[in-house]
């Protein structure tokens, strides 16, 4: 009987997920981060970044859609759209996929992960890395926005987890410089770690935003693989109106778009606002 191959994420100090894994397809420590992607039977294909699970094809979508679509519809007329990371190309993906969008920018720091997330995870990106829409630069999304010549309408920061080179954008000066990028009614939102595990980053990203901005918060989604329970995706706007709005404001977008989701709606839209008692206890 082969002995099964198993790997288990190194987030967590005594706590962690396992795969099975049916082949290491890929292994590389890139001048960023150690980058692995592996074949496993019940996820499919998982990227691993510094030993932490970034993507699998299996639970994407539900991240991916709920990163994407809550902002863009929630914003009365998104044409400019800044992604900070996202170097498997699935949130670039959903983007383009709103034909109102006009133009995305894309900042990620590692070019073998656009690369190696290109071959071995091509429904991420499906094509979205070759259309006209998208500008992608290769680059630290903490000076990009520092030197920021251009104004979005939504920021998307798809980072890693605040250790390693996704550190610098969880930090004041980045919110603040990402600001300066946001044009007047717009949506800055971003992917904050697992609540009931890594609680202080929503209380330190909280104290941060509502520093600079009218409105911030936070909404949830269930993705399987960024263990501990349902994540926070943080949501600022000096437009506090656009967290209110109801699934009647928000569906008629949805319809007119045009296109089909398997997480995310109108009612999933406004009930990921609703926060637990022990996630409202964090927000400082
Ligand atoms: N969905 C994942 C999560 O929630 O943890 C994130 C996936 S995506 C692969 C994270 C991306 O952030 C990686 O491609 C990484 O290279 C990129 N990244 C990390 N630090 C960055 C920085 N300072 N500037 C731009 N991109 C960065």
């Amino acid at each position: 009987m082969t002995e099964k191959k198993i790997v288990s994420e190194t987030l967590y100090d005594g706590y962690a997920q396992s795969f099975e894994v049916s082949e290491l397809l890929f292994e590389f420590r890139t001048e960023h981060q150690h980058l692995e992607i592996v074949e496993t039977p019940f996820m499919g294909r998982v990227m691993l970044l510094d030993g932490i699970v970034q993507t699998t094809e299996k639970d994407e979508f539900i991240y991916h859609e709920m990163m994407v679509h809550l902002p863009l519809f929630a914003h009365p007329n998104p044409r400019r759209v800044l992604i900070i990371g996202g170097g498997d190309g699935g949130i670039l993906r959903e983007v383009l996929r709103h034909k109102n969008v006009e133009h995305v920018t894309q900042v990620e720091i590692d070019q073998s992960v656009i690369d190696m997330c290109k071959t071995y995870f091509p429904k991420h990106s499906d094509g979205a890395f070759d259309d006209p829409r998208a500008n992608i630069v290769i680059g630290d999304g903490k000076d990009f926005v520092a030197n920021c010549q251009d104004t979005f309408d939504v920021i998307i920061s798809d980072s890693t987890d605040p250790i390693g080179p996704g550190e610098v954008l969880f930090t004041s000066d980045f919110y603040a410089d990402e600001k300066t990028c946001l044009n007047p009614g717009g949506i800055m939102v971003a992917q904050n770690g697992v609540p009931f595990m890594q609680g202080q980053e929503v209380t330190n990203t909280h104290r941060r935003l509502s520093k600079l901005y009218q409105d911030a918060s936070f909404y949830v989604a269930p993705v399987p693989t960024y263990i501990g329970g349902f994540m926070t995706l943080a949501w600022a706007t000096d437009d506090a109106s656009l967290r209110q709005q109801t699934p009647a404001d928000i569906a008629p977008r949805i319809a007119a778009a045009g296109f089909a989701t398997r997480y995310y709606n109108a009612d999933i839209h406004v009930a990921a606002f609703a926060l637990p008692n022990y996630v409202r206890a964090l927000l400082s």
